[in-house]
């Protein structure tokens, strides 16, 4: 259930004006290396695709940008995806895993008409692991029915976001812990693995209790059965969070506060933990160790080691 008509428009009229998307080619892509829980690091193909925006209209969303006001055209997802492969192609491997991110639900039909499964199916039979993301409400038949149809392990990604038991509501996501927990228990009953998202300075969370709950969000979501958690510190910008920011309800997370959620939660399960690093640059204050302390959070995604928070003399950290 989306968030009320009436709060869902009040939201979106605060938003700065969004780029015109072209539905038949994909916003982006980029071949990465990304760790496993178990085994070598595998090579992943991440797709972004343009596709409707999400129905739900999370305050603390940014994914609206680079969506469709209008449901996705049958036949644009497959002709995305055979874009985003043909672009990459001599570079795949047999082992090759495909990220398949659309700023909304994979199996939301608005989002991505059913019709297309198939096809998408069938593009998608080359990859070992297929991860899509998906609100934990609309994890449903469709989303077991198509882990059938392909040929390598489907993993769905769903957004945690935190379990402050105050905040967790307000975030408009619809979706209570008990939501996501049905929803992690479904996947993990039919074999498909899930994997996280977790955010750093979530609103209505006050700010000097930011770690602690990314990091308690991140242990609930091990503690589920998690493969992966993603730690995502929010941004603002989508003039929703500046009018919160305003009434002292959402503090933009530092860098630091992003380290230290990471430190303290990178071992808590046997699952991967990495870091956002998209558009980390806003996060920085200081401009002697920031580009430093980003690279080192990058490495840590790649590598799995974490080395020492750089010294600093101009910030004095
Ligand atoms: S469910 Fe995800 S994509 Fe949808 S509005 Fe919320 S954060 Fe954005
Ligand atoms: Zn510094």
């Amino acid at each position: 259930m989306p968030a009320s008509r009436t709060e869902t428009h009040r939201i979106r009229s605060l938003r700065p004006p969004k780029p015109a998307v072209d539905p038949w080619r994909p916003i982006d892509q980029m071949l990465e290396i990304e760790r496993q829980p178990v085994g070598t690091p595998a090579q992943v193909l991440t797709v972004f695709l343009a596709g409707s925006e999400c129905p739900f209209t999370c305050v603390f969303c940014d994914l609206w940008r680079f969506t469709l006001d209008q449901p996705t055209p049958p036949g644009a997802i497959p002709a995305q995806i055979e874009h985003a492969i043909a672009s990459v192609q001599g570079e795949l491997t047999a082992t090759t895993h495909i990220k398949l991110y659309n700023a909304s639900n994979f199996f939301d039909p608005r989002a991505v008409p059913p019709q297309d499964d198939t096809e998408i199916s069938k593009q998608l039979d080359r990859f070992a692991q297929v991860v899509v993301e998906c609100h934990p409400r609309l994890v449903g038949q469709r989303c077991l029915d198509f882990a059938d149809r392909i040929g390598g392990k489907l993993q769905v990604a769903m957004g945690l976001e935190t379990i402050h038991p105050d905040a967790q509501p307000k975030l408009g996501k619809q979706a209570t812990l008990d939501d996501f927990d049905a929803a992690a228990t479904r996947l993990g009953r039919h074999g498909i693995s899930w994997r996280a998202f977790v955010l750093v300075g979530a609103p209505f969370v006050p700010s000097h209790e930011a770690v602690y709950w990314a990091v308690r969000s991140v242990e609930y979501a091990f503690d589920r059965g998690a493969e992966h958690v993603t730690l995502i510190p929010v941004r603002g910008g989508n003039g929703e969070m500046e009018r919160l920011a305003q009434q002292g309800l959402f503090n933009r997370p530092t860098l630091a506060q992003l380290e230290e959620a990471l430190e303290r939660s990178r071992d808590l399960g046997s699952g991967v933990v990495t870091v956002d690093t998209w558009d980390l640059e806003v996060l920085f204050d200081c401009l002697s160790c920031g580009p430093q302390r980003i690279r080192r959070l990058e490495h840590f995604n790649t590598s799995g080691t974490l080395t020492p928070r750089p010294v600093c003399t101009a910030c004095v950290r």
